[in-house]
């Protein structure tokens, strides 16, 4: 159904809107595992909750309308979209992965589908000559984020996606950081996008979801069928939340981007501070690039201290940005990489793809701009040693 050319109006209509059985202005949660049929073969449609839910199908078909895809899939987590993704691959099959991937992701492949013989090779995707010369017969997909977690390197999306076509592979992309409001993968060329949605689509640190959408017809057949293969889908009650939160992700991402464009530009002026890596502030690797291809640089900022200042101590002294895993919720949070997230990721690649042991990563939130330069600030107080 056409509801709008503007994804403002799409975030809060699009989709399933309401409940056309009795004029709901929400989707209703269909806390149910199955459906009565009226006779053999003779059925609603639904059948089994794990092959298809009201409110889920509603999610879905939401983030396939917001993302321009043909279909949509909710699951569990992110991390359970992505797995789900990287099943359609089979023994023999190489994936091409950006250097600074979700460390969870790079894990999966490591630890799980290197032992099926699904192979993986880490690789500057920001880089597009060197690129295209690791294509070894064997490699069938790139797998990348842009901005990449946590250096926000910004990778040529819609070059990557050609030279994928070129090489009759695909092109999956982790779009996590951006959400559809602010990057639509899609559109520039990838065949499949994959989110955690449990950061800025739910918005509220309140879920774990993932999901995935796709262009392809034929390959939207495949991720059907294995989603309910696999079965790690997200419950009724989960998607409804996932909807609500994503009708105000608008209003939200306006907010955290134009709170995180001042602290990148505090923290770009701050003494102690040695580097800060954010793709909205002209002095960014792939600044031009972002630009072209996102509606401006996200919410999330990374930035290192100088050598004599602590980065222990530089936590311990905010009171209200809070020291946690996770992004995107509408409370600040900060986060050490080193330890963090990326702890699964070996030292020696972590150091050789610049996460050092100064890295602080920063969620901006949406509260008061001017109190969180403030709390930034305390905490470098406290850091210099
Ligand atoms: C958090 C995250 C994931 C994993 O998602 P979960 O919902 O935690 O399973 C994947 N990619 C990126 C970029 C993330 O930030």
């Amino acid at each position: 159904m056409f509801i709008s050319k503007f994804i403002e109006t799409k975030l809060i209509l699009g989709g399933v809107d309401g409940d056309q059985a009795t004029g709901a202005v929400n989707v209703p949660i269909y806390q149910t595992s199955t459906y009565r049929q009226a006779g053999l073969g003779e059925n609603t449609g639904w059948e089994y909750s794990r092959t298809g839910n009201p409110t889920r199908a509603a999610l879905e078909a939401l983030i396939a309308e917001l993302e321009g895809g043909v279909a949509g899939f909710a699951f569990a987590s992110g991390m359970a979209a992505t797995s789900t993704v990287l099943s359609l691959f089979k023994a023999g099959d190489r994936l091409i992965i950006s250097s600074n991937v979700y460390g969870g992701t790079f894990r999966v492949l490591d630890k799980v589908f290197k032992n099926l013989g699904i192979h993986y090779s880490i690789e500057d995707t920001t880089n597009l000559e060197t690129l295209e010369t690791k294509i070894t017969p064997d490699v069938k997909a790139f797998f990348v984020e842009s901005p990449a977690n946590p250096l926000l390197t910004v990778t040529d999306l819609s070059a990557v996606a050609q030279i994928a076509k070129n090489h009759g592979l695909l092109t999956i992309v982790d779009n996590t950081f951006m959400t559809p409001y602010l990057q639509r993968p899609l559109e520039l060329g990838a065949d499949i996008v994959v989110h955690s949605a449990t950061k800025y689509l739910g918005g509220h640190s309140n879920l774990v979801a993932g999901l995935a959408v796709t262009s392809n017809k034929e390959l939207a057949d495949r991720l059907a069928f294995a989603q309910n293969a696999v079965g790690a889908v997200l419950g009724p009650f989960d998607s409804f939340l996932l909807i609500q939160g994503i009708k105000t992700l608008g209003v939200r991402l306006d907010r955290h981007t134009e709170n995180a464009l001042r602290i990148a530009r505090y923290l770009e002026t701050a003494e102690a501070v040695k580097k800060v890596y954010y793709p909205g502030l002209p002095t960014a690797q792939g600044y031009e690039i972002n630009k072209r291809q996102a509606k401006n640089g996200g919410a999330m900022i990374s930035f290192e201290l100088n050598g004599n200042y602590d980065v222990r101590k530089f936590f311990k002294g905010l009171k209200l940005i809070s020291l946690a895993e996770s992004l995107g919720g509408v409370e600040s949070l900060v986060c050490h990489p080193a330890t963090m997230t990326h702890a699964s990721i070996p030292k020696e690649i972590r150091e050789k793809v610049g996460i050092t042991d100064g890295l602080i990563r920063l969620s901006v939130g949406i509260e008061k701009v001017d109190d969180l330069i403030l709390d930034l600030n305390s905490g470098i107080q406290a850091s210099l040693t």
